[in-house]
């Protein structure tokens, strides 16, 4: 069993109602991959720059991810620089610097080109398509994406869309991609043009919606007092979502809603703290005792 995933490592500047960091390490596959990693074997296909921290991808491969993927190109890091509105009200993007990965050619090593599941956390589609290519047999591919995506790659993203299996956005991006205002009607026609076979729509501390051609699920969130930074939530819901399928062996039965709700689990971790700080600590233990809790908050039955 093994999940590959793709995506972006940033260098991030995050600034919050009450802190800012300013070079922490993020991106999309990162957070993905530490979350999947607690669940399956995993295999990284991406790119930094010469300032990204040695001590990083030490810690990557002390979890037991393959970085055999991993291109080091001259130049920068990828960076992104968000800032959370007072009251967390909104999430603004102050700044995209693609740095390396404008010119990066993804390279998919020959061992890596079989995997249970393939994760395209969210990057460029031209990107997410030159791994799928690459990619000779998978059980599950799943992509996720994001609003600057579509408004600027918006065909590519269409192209991609047939060979996806699954498909992530969150709520904003789901009425901006279909201009429908009703989530559900979002996802339905989303599965209907353009060829998914399972929608999850993220809707931040209000869980994740799953839309599926025979099927509904809502998965809350882990409900929280008190966070200090939700940058990487999502990656980390999807991140864990498709290790614990390429566990679990695929879609059958309770398998996707199980997956988010260890989705849900794990990014309630990743938000108490900045960057990885949280999931560094992170056991299997707290995990479990934190998937039985929500089992009970949901159960009516
Ligand atoms: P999330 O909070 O789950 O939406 O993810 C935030 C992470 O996504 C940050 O660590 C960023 O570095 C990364 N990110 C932001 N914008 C992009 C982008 N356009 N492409 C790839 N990754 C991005």
């Amino acid at each position: 069993m093994s999940v590959l995933i793709a995506g972006s490592l940033a260098l991030d500047t995050i600034e919050t109602p009450e802190a800012r960091v300013e070079d922490a390490v993020g991106g999309s596959a990162s957070f993905a991959m530490v979350a999947a990693s607690f669940f399956s074997p995993v295999q990284l296909v991406g790119v930094v720059g010469e300032d990204f921290p040695q001590a990083h991808l030490d810690y990557f491969r002390s979890r037991g991810i393959d970085l055999q993927g991993l291109q080091r190109l001259p130049g920068k890091t990828f960076r992104w620089s968000g800032k959370y509105l007072p009251g967390w009200s909104e999430r603004v993007t102050l700044c995209t610097e693609l740095n390396v990965s404008e010119l990066y050619r993804p390279q998919v090593p020959p061992g890596f080109r079989r995997p249970d599941v393939v994760f395209l956390a969210n990057d460029h589609p031209r990107l997410q398509r030159q791994v799928l290519d690459q990619v000779e047999k998978a059980g599950l591919v799943i992509c996720d994406t994001m609003n600057l995506w579509i408004n600027t790659a918006r065909e590519e993203l269409l192209a991609l869309l047939p060979r996806v299996d699954l498909l992530m956005l969150n709520d904003e991006e789901a009425r901006l991609f279909t201009g429908e205002t009703f989530l559900l009607k979002a996802g339905r026609q989303i599965l209907a043009q353009a060829g998914p076979r399972a929608v999850i729509i993220k809707k931040g501390e209000h869980g994740a919606f799953l839309i599926g051609p025979d099927q509904i699920f809502l998965a809350p969130a882990f409900p929280l007092e008190k966070f200090k930074d939700p940058t990487g939530a999502g990656d980390t819901f999807a991140g864990a979502l498709a290790g614990f399928l390429a566990r679990a062996g695929g879609l059958t039965g309770m398998n996707l809603r199980r997956a988010m709700i260890y989705g849900a689990v794990l990014a309630s971790f990743t938000v108490a703290d900045f960057s990885f700080a949280r999931l560094r600590s992170l056991t299997a233990p707290e995990i479990d005792q934190r998937f039985q809790r929500l089992r009970e908050m949901v159960a009516f039955d």
